[in-house]
């Protein structure tokens, strides 16, 4: 699709706000606690369990898990992730304003989109970006306009994801919930078009899970196309993105997160590490960019 991703992410970023596109420049600062050094017994029930707190995306889906993903996958899985409410800015569906702008008075990142679709973009394009420098065959699709009323038009994110998941790919969407008690909290929204693979399977073990009818079958699972909350757009969540002192590093943190699930889901070895915690303090004397493998390409751009 488009040759090199670190320039992609460099592009969209420059073309989203000059703070953004500062933000990357930084130098990538990750506060490391893999997941070896983390109390496995912490680990496998009380911040695993529905509705558990997690320290950088919050509280996990309460929802009742009635699927289980069991069906294996090739390693070379293609897959494709998009930013949700893509083609449904200014029209309803355009997806959470944040807690930050919707009950603090903070002004939107971005003029004319909310501000869950500017992370939503944001963390689609790094999770592609971290994804082809860890190996995936990992693609990033966005409509070429913000606003398309037909959601079965051949643009939309739901069309283009159908024909990719139809074609033996792997489909999801990027989202922040929303803010408040009308949001749930982080999870897999499964798809719903075959029975339930490894990968929904995977990346439901790291973020939680809703259930497979959830809100009456939504237009995406339907079509095959996953749904990914990555958390509840409020909080230390939603300060931790909007700080551009621990933007990248929570960018970056997402992201490895996302790719390390879908690489156990695709039976490959995890080639990074998912911290189990994110501090809000600088990382100063605990910077360990090795240990996530190659550096990221769209670090310096
Ligand atoms: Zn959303």
């Amino acid at each position: 699709m488009v040759a090199r991703a670190g320039l992609l992410t460099a592009v969209l970023m420059a073309a989203l706000t000059p703070g953004v596109a500062n933000a990357q420049q930084r130098p990538v600062s990750l506060v490391l606690t893999p997941r070896q050094t983390a109390d496995p017994t912490l680990l496998a029930t009380e911040a695993r369990v529905p509705g558990a707190i997690d320290p950088l995306t919050g509280v996990r889906s309460p929802m009742r898990k009635d699927w289980i993903g069991l069906r294996t996958v090739s390693p070379n899985t293609p897959i494709l992730v998009m930013a949700g409410h893509a083609d449904s800015q200014g029209i309803a569906g355009s997806g959470t304003s944040g807690e930050a702008v919707g009950l603090l008075g903070a002004a939107p990142m971005m003029r004319g989109i909310t501000d869950e679709h500017y992370w939503n973009l944001v963390l689609a394009h790094a999770v592609a970006t971290l994804g082809r420098e860890r190996g995936l065959r990992i693609d990033f699709y966005k409509p070429p306009v913000r606003t398309i009323v037909d959601p079965d038009h051949p643009g939309t994110n739901w069309s283009v994801g159908r024909d990719h998941a139809q074609a033996d790919g792997y489909a999801f969407e990027i989202h922040f919930d929303a803010y408040g008690p009308s949001g749930v909290g982080s999870g897999l929204i499964p798809p719903l078009h075959r029975p339930f693979s490894r990968i929904d399977e995977s990346l439901a073990q790291e973020f939680g899970a809703y259930p497979m009818n959830f809100r009456d079958r939504l237009g995406a699972p339907k079509r095959g196309v996953a749904i990914l909350e990555l958390g509840k757009l409020e909080g230390r969540l939603e300060a931790s993105l909007r700080d551009p002192a621990t933007r990248q590093r929570t960018i970056r943190l997402l992201a490895d997160r996302v790719v390390t699930a879908l690489e156990i889901g695709l039976g490959r070895r995890p080639t990074g590490s998912t911290p189990a915690q994110v501090s809000s303090q600088p990382a100063a004397g605990r910077i360990a960019p090795p240990a996530l493998g190659r550096p990221a390409s769209s670090a310096g751009e």
